[in-house]
C-alpha cells in the first residue's frame, strides 16, 4: 500500500486485534473465535480477489483489488463494540453508558466498521454517487465481521431499511436492499416494512429533532401484517448514527411479532449518542 494515508500505529493495531477477546460473550471460546475470525477474514480476501484487477480505492495501489487485501487488514479490523448498538468501546466494557440505561429496541447490534476513513467516503461513493457495485465488496466485509454469520444463518428474515418512495426514486437503489441481495438473496424480505412519511435524512437533523421526526415513520404492509410474527430478523442498514431510525423501525416489527432482531449495519458512528 503507498504513501502514508494509512495509519501505521502498531500498538493500535493489536489493541483492536484484541478487542473482541472481551466481546462478553462465553460461545465460542476464544481459540475457537480466534480461527472463525482468521476464516472470515480469509474468505473476505479470496472474495475480493476474484475481481478483475484495478486501483485499490483507499491506497491506490496497481494492481488491486477495489479495497486492497493490505488496506483491508488496516481499516477492516474487527473492533469490540457495544452488544446493544455495535458502539466501538474500550474491551473492558460490554455495553455503552446510553444502552446500560435504556435498552434498544432490538436484541442485539452488529457493525463491520467504524464510520471513519476511509468507509465514509467508500459510502458516500456507494450511495450519493450511484454507484451500487460497492454492495458486493461492502457485503463481503459485513460477512467476515464478528457473530454476522450465526446471525444471518438464524434470521428467518433480512428486512432492508426501507427508503421513502421519493428518495428511492432520486437514487434509484434502495442501498440496503442490495447489501441485503448480497449478503442472502434467498432471506430478503422486501415490500413489508414500510416507509410511509418522506422525513428529512436524519442527518441534517439534531439529535433532538430524530425520534420526532421518525415517529409514525414506518409501518408493516397492510397486506402482510403478520409475516414477521414469531420470526427472527435481520434488520439492515449501511450506516447507524443515532439508532433512532433502526428503532423506530424495530418498534414497529416487534409490535408486529417479530421474535428477535439483530440490528446489522456496515459502518457505525462513534459518537455515544444511541437512542438519545
Ligand atoms: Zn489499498
Ligand atoms: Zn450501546
Amino acid at each position: 500500500m503507498a504513501n502514508g494515508e494509512r495509519p501505521s500505529a502498531p500498538s493500535e493495531q493489536r489493541q483492536q486485534n484484541q478487542g473482541w477477546e472481551a466481546y462478553g460473550c462465553s460461545w465460542p471460546g476464544k481459540t475457537e473465535l480466534r480461527e472463525y475470525i482468521g476464516l472470515m477474514f480469509s474468505a473476505m480476501t479470496q472474495g475480493l480477489s476474484r475481481r478483475i484487477p484495478s486501483a485499490c480505492a483507499v491506497c491506490h495501489a496497481w494492481p488491486a483489488q477495489p479495497i486492497c487485501e493490505d488496506c483491508i487488514q488496516v481499516f477492516a479490523q474487527p473492533v469490540h463494540r457495544c452488544i446493544s448498538c455495535a458502539l466501538a468501546l474500550p474491551a473492558t466494557l460490554t455495553q455503552c453508558r446510553s444502552c446500560a440505561s435504556l435498552h434498544p429496541e432490538w436484541d442485539r447490534a452488529l457493525a463491520a466498521v467504524d464510520y471513519a476513513f476511509p468507509w465514509d467516503r467508500l459510502i458516500a461513493e456507494f450511495k450519493f454517487h450511484e454507484n451500487p457495485a460497492w454492495a458486493r465488496h461492502f457485503a463481503v466485509l459485513i460477512r467476515s465481521s464478528p457473530w454476522v454469520e450465526p446471525a444471518l444463518e438464524d434470521a428467518d428474515f433480512i428486512v432492508p431499511m426501507p427508503l421513502a418512495t421519493e428518495r428511492l426514486l432520486q437514487r434509484g437503489f434502495n442501498q440496503s436492499t442490495l447489501l441485503a441481495r448480497h449478503l442472502n438473496p434467498a432471506k430478503v424480505l422486501e415490500g413489508a416494512l414500510l416507509r410511509v412519511v418522506n422525513t428529512p435524512a436524519q442527518s441534517t437533523l439534531a439529535r433532538k429533532d430524530r425520534q420526532s421526526n421518525l415517529r409514525r415513520a414506518f409501518a408493516m404492509e397492510p397486506a402482510r401484517p403478520g409475516i414477521v410474527a414469531g420470526k427472527r430478523l435481520v434488520l439492515l442498514d449501511d450506516v447507524m448514527t443515532s439508532g433512532a431510525s433502526m428503532a423506530a423501525a424495530s418498534a414497529v416489527l416487534k409490535r408486529a411479532g417479530a421474535s428477535h432482531i439483530t440490528a446489522l449495519v456496515f459502518a457505525r458512528t462513534g459518537v455515544d449518542t444511541v437512542l438519545a
